[in-house]
C-alpha cells in the first residue's frame, strides 16, 4: 500500500427518528452536541478523512437522513452504493430497536452484499431508562454478522471508536 493511499467509502445512517443519528454524526464530525437536535435539517453530508496508521487513510462520505425515516421508508437510492451502514436505535426505546432490526433486514435483502454494517445502541448515558439489554442486541448482531457497539452522542462515549472500527474494515478488505 502506497504512502498516499486513500480509500473512499460511502457510509449511510439509518434508524428511527429520534434515535440519535444526526447527533452521532455531528458529535463525530464536529465534536459538538445539541440537546435539541433539529430532526429535519435537510439531508446532511459530512466528509471525514480517518488516518488509520501504516500510511492508510479512509475518506468517509457520511450520509445522514433528512427525516424521511419518520415514514419508516427511505428510498433505496439513499443506501445504494454504500459500503457501510450504521443502524442506530435508542437503548431507552424497544420500538426503535424493533425498527432497527427491520432496517437490518431491508439492507441485507436489498443492499450491497459486501456492506459493512454496524448496529448501534445509542443514549447509554440514560442507563436508568434502558429498555434494550446490551446482551440481547449483541447476540442479535453476532447472529447477523454485524458489528455492535453502544454509544452516547451526549458524552461522546464510543462515538469516534465506532467510525474508526468501520474504517478499519475497508483497509483490511482492500
Ligand atoms: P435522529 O432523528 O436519529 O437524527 O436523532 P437526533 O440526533 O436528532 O436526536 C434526537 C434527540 O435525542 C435530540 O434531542 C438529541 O439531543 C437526543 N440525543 C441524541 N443522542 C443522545 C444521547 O446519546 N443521549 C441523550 N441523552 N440524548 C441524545
Ligand atoms: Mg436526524
Amino acid at each position: 500500500m502506497g504512502t498516499n493511499t486513500v480509500i473512499q467509502a460511502k457510509l449511510v445512517l439509518l434508524g428511527d427518528l429520534g434515535a440519535g443519528k444526526t447527533s452521532i454524526v455531528v458529535r463525530f464530525a464536529r465534536g459538538l452536541y445539541y440537546e435539541c437536535q433539529e430532526s429535519t435539517i435537510g439531508a446532511a453530508f459530512f466528509s471525514q478523512v480517518l488516518s488509520l496508521g501504516d500510511a492508510a487513510a479512509v475518506k468517509l462520505d457520511i450520509w445522514d437522513t433528512a427525516g424521511q425515516e419518520r415514514y419508516h421508508s427511505l428510498a433505496p437510492m439513499y443506501y445504494r452504493g454504500a459500503a457501510a451502514a450504521i443502524v442506530v436505535f435508542d437503548v431507552t426505546s424497544t420500538d426503535s430497536y424493533m425498527r432497527a432490526k427491520r432496517w437490518v433486514d431491508e439492507l441485507q435483502r436489498q443492499g450491497n452484499p459486501h456492506l459493512v454494517m454496524a448496529l448501534v445502541g445509542n443514549k447509554v448515558d440514560l442507563e436508568e431508562r434502558r429498555q434494550v439489554g446490551a446482551q440481547e442486541a449483541m447476540d442479535y448482531a453476532e447472529a447477523n454478522g454485524l458489528f455492535f457497539t453502544e454509544t452516547s452522542a451526549k458524552t461522546a462515549q464510543n462515538v469516534s471508536e465506532l467510525f474508526y472500527e468501520l474504517g478499519k474494515c475497508f483497509v483490511s478488505a482492500s
